[in-house]
């Protein structure tokens, strides 16, 4: 069933579903709309159309509805209402949803309180009922901020959450609220309101739900939530879920009656920066003008040709509104980048990261364009101390961010050197969008500076919607399972307590290699740790692993067991100590990445192995040599110090308000209970693994190497305990070999003497070359032909490139280098300079008569011939010396 049926069946229910008590109560009248035929309540019996759009237009621009407030304003009043009504205020949760696999950002308030936990929703919420402010992120419409007056990447949701149980409340109650809070607390005429019907189908839950307008601006949507599955196939769940959101942005424009949104949300800021930049505006014609573009799409292939010719306008005037609307996107974008950062989410090409760049990359173009005199450094601060207030935590970390925006920087004047570069060899081609889109999300060409230098005829923001949407969702692979846990219990655990290492268990299921227990002290390979090994009964145990919570043994040989008999179990304590140090160590690592380099840096991924550890961390730049050391000696401090690793089991929604998203290290966890490994006040993750009750157990950790693996992401190989000591033990073995080698009495005398060997190869080098040279001449005078043939099995090619290099280029002359036997052989050829064409004839014709392969590039050619060398003479003396230029 789609939504459209859905609606349909909803609506026949209306009294049921729709009819509030305050409905009834203040005479709302049902009607429906002669436009769209949707259904709508409203209390004035005249109206025929729906407030919709096109249905109906706004009719509060510069006819503004109840109490001028301004953002933060508006916040403050929406939530005294409801906490003076019950409501218990929870501060935002951050933008960047870390405790969801499926989304890269927060797009609503109600992601807050839902957790995926085997592809159905779990609803945790801290407080019932509950009101926040969540700042949320969306790119998908990027082409129409700055255009609409409304669109925004980043937009707060007044969250209104409600189970329907004793403690919260259910429709009457939440319409009774939102109807109050616009009359009583806003002074909102009551005939301004309209609610509309309609049907909300969110991640496998879906609801009924009214959605409310003033004047014909949508303010919020009150979203019933009560079944769970898909419209085809649901059931009702209990205690159903309130979920009202509402756009405060909207709220605010309301009040203001502005042309556009961004001038009564960005208030003070936007007025100020004008006033300092001078943009000089006609107030009637940007009025006109965002009335017919607040109609229109961008997003859905409106163009700004097609709103010119709606409008019929003077260029001059169209400039001016230009200039406008790149300062409304400077000022929204540059808010999306400052919750997304401090959130902990840097630019880069992949994931979410994405999307920030792009808008990054977006204002930076403004700003060249533009010459405008401010920094994205500086909007983001106008915003900090703007909405400091409302969200304190943005002013906290707001000078490391810099950092970040400058680098990104330069990155992009980087980029748009090799823009020049590249674009010179496309000369007036034409691009279509996934060409430019490559050129973008390749080179870092800016849509913009392709229409500038007319490679695009089409809108640069068309570019923009192309990426993003591919750069929506992230990809989850599946895995055909090892084994079927279907049927079985879920496996009791003995691995956390570090003293089991022998155990009693019987045996459930025998399955394709693999003996499943009821009980085991074996850890499974997860969190990128590596399971144990050991025995059962005797028998090597190879491989460990977890489905749903039953775990596998992968053994040697499994003709021994039976189900229903009783093994023993025996760990591999050695293996596992070694485990536990590089899983403590890694955890290390991250919190001394982390204090050396900045708040950006979270863990990416990580793998432990018994004498290997590697973290990969997000950061802006490659590791420095000063940096790794900085990290290595914290890390190692923390050992020193013997601070108590603590583990422990806590309720979900308790962990995270103790200690906020820094939990998720290692992306989402299930479950209602958290394991939390908290090491002093240095480091607090959710996390499965095994690990040392104190960092003095793990003795050293010791850096080996670090490596850009990705854009944003950096590579940390360590090793740690016994294997650290093992590595240093290697690295002394080598340094004395090389020592002695060298007859160097220490360290420094070791580089010195290398750099000394170093110097005299080169130097050698010079010589032979120089010899290699005076003999080319030696044989290329000597030859009376146009060609001169080497064939000598004991010259290398790198020689004979040199050799050839000196007959072609000083002697003129065509060569011709052979190495056979009797397969056939290797050949180079090389001619002049300026005769590069016939190295490619001779190439063709050589290969097709000998059955070889080869290639060319200018006058230099090579490959392999299956003929014998004097055949190999004949056909290539005569394609060779019949063009001589001598
Ligand atoms: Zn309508
Ligand atoms: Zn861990």
């Amino acid at each position: 069933m789609d939504k459209e049926s859905l609606r349909k069946e909803f609506s026949e229910k209306h009294p049921e579903l729709y009819q509030v008590e305050l409905f009834k109560e203040k005479g709302f009248i049902r009607k429906k709309c002669k436009r769209c035929g949707r259904y709508f309540w409203t209390l004035d019996k005249n109206r025929e159309y729906c407030p919709n759009q096109p249905c109906s237009r706004y009719e509060f621009i510069k006819n503004p509805s109840g109490k001028k407030l301004d953002y933060v304003n508006m916040w403050d009043k929406i939530k005294n209402f409801f906490v003076e009504n019950g409501h218990q205020y929870v501060r935002r949760y951050p933008v960047v949803a870390r405790w969801r696999d499926d989304l890269y950002f927060t797009v609503a308030s109600i992601i807050d309180f839902q957790r995926v936990e085997e592809g159905k929703i779990i609803f945790d919420f801290p407080a019932n009922p509950l009101i926040v402010p969540q700042m949320s992120l969306r790119f998908n419409d990027i082409a129409n901020v700055g255009l609409t007056g409304r669109h925004y990447t980043s937009f707060c949701m007044i969250g209104q959450h409600a189970l329907a149980n004793e403690k919260g409340y259910w429709k009457d109650r939440t319409i009774q609220l939102d109807f109050d809070l616009l009359t009583k607390r806003l002074g909102i005429p009551e005939e301004e309101i309209v609610f509309v019907e309609d049907v909300w189908l969110g991640y496998g839950a879906f609801g009924y739900s009214l959605e409310y307008f003033v004047k014909n601006l949508e303010l919020g949507n009150a979203v019933f939530t009560e079944f769970e599955g898909s419209p085809s196939s649901y059931t009702r769940f209990s205690p159903p879920v309130v979920d009202m959101g509402a756009g405060l942005e909207r709220f605010v424009w309301l009040s203001y009656g502005t042309p556009t949104s961004y001038e009564a949300v960005f208030g003070s800021i936007l007025e100020n920066l004008r006033k300092e930049i001078q943009i000089a505006i006609d107030e009637d014609f940007a009025s006109s003008f965002y009335e017919i573009a607040g109609e229109m799409d961008f997003s859905e292939g409106a163009t700004l040709e097609s709103l010119y010719s709606k409008m019929n306008v003077p260029e001059d005037k169209i400039e001016e509104i230009m200039k406008l609307k790149d300062l409304f996107i400077l000022l929204d974008h540059s808010r999306t980048l400052l919750f997304a950062m401090s959130d902990g989410q840097l630019p880069s090409n992949v994931g979410g990261g994405y999307n920030l760049r792009v808008v990054l990359r977006r204002m930076l173009d403004i700003l060249k364009k533009r010459k405008w005199n401010v920094t994205i450094f500086d909007l983001m601060k106008l915003h900090a101390e703007y909405l400091k207030p409302m969200y304190p935590e943005l002013s906290e970390n707001i000078d490391r961010l810099k950092e970040v925006v400058e680098v990104e920087q330069q990155k992009y004047e980087k980029t748009l050197q090799t823009a020049e570069k590249i674009l010179s060899s496309y000369k007036t081609k034409k691009l279509d969008i996934s060409e430019a889109a490559k050129l973008y999300e390749s080179n870092g060409i800016s849509p913009e500076v392709l229409k500038e230098n007319g490679f695009i005829d089409f809108d640069p923001s068309e570019v923009y919607n192309y990426v993003a949407g591919k750069h929506i969702n992230p990809k989850t692979e599946s895995v055909k399972p090892a084994f079927n846990p279907q049927g079985l219990p879920k496996t009791e655990q003995l691995y956390y307590d570090r003293s089991v290492t022998e155990f009693e268990a019987k045996v459930l299921k025998v399955e394709n290699g693999y003996i499943i227990l009821d009980r085991t002290a074996f850890y499974p390979r997860s969190g990128g740790q590596e399971p144990d090994h050991g025995f059962l009964n005797g028998v090597k145990v190879l491989d460990v692993i977890k489905i749903s919570d039953v775990i596998g043994h992968k053994v040697e040989n499994v003709s021994g067991f039976k189900e229903g008999e009783t093994v023993i179990g025996k760990i591999d304590k050695k293996r596992r100590e070694a485990l536990m140090r590089h899983h403590t160590a890694t955890h290390i690592i991250n919190a001394a990445a982390r204090a050396v380099l900045g708040p950006w840096v979270w863990q990416h991924s990580a793998f432990k192995e018994e004498d290997y550890a590697r973290i990969d961390i997000t950061h802006h730049s490659p590791i420095t040599e000063e940096q790794l050391k900085a990290i290595e000696l914290y890390a190692n401090n923390i050992v020193q110090k013997n601070v108590r690793v603590e583990k422990l089991l806590m309720p979900r929604t308790v962990a995270e308000s103790q200690f906020g998203f820094r939990i998720y290290q290692g992306g989402a966890v299930p479950g209602n209970t958290l394991r939390i490994i908290k090491i002093g006040d240095y480091d607090v993750e959710a996390c499965g693994g095994t690990h040392c009750d104190w960092t003095g157990e793990i003795g050293l950790i010791k850096i080996t190497n670090v490596d850009r693996i990705q854009d944003g992401v950096d590579r940390i190989e360590f090793v740690a305990g016994e294997a650290a000591l093992k590595y240093m033990q290697r690295m002394y073995s080598a340094f004395q070999n090389l020592r002695k080698t060298l007859n160097a009495p220490d360290l420094d005398s070791i580089q010195i003497s290398v750099a000394e060997k170093i110097k005299e190869t080169e130097n050698l080098k010079n010589k032979y070359e120089e010899l290699l040279r005076k003999y080319a001449i030696a044989i290329g005078s000597h030859e009376k032909k146009n060609l001169v043939v080497l064939e000598d099995r004991t010259i290398k090619k790198d020689d004979a490139v040199i050799i050839g290099d000196t007959v072609a280029n000083n002697l003129g002359k065509n060569f011709l280098w052979l190495n056979c036997d009797q397969n056939g052989c290797f050949f180079l050829i090389m001619v002049p300079k300026n005769m590069s064409k016939d190295v490619q004839e001779a190439i063709k014709v050589l290969t097709e008569k000998c059955k070889g392969s080869g290639g060319a590039k200018n006058n230099v050619g090579q490959g392999f011939a299956r003929c014998d060398k004097e055949s190999m003479k004949n056909i290539l003396s005569s394609l060779l010396e019949k063009d001589s230029n001598v």
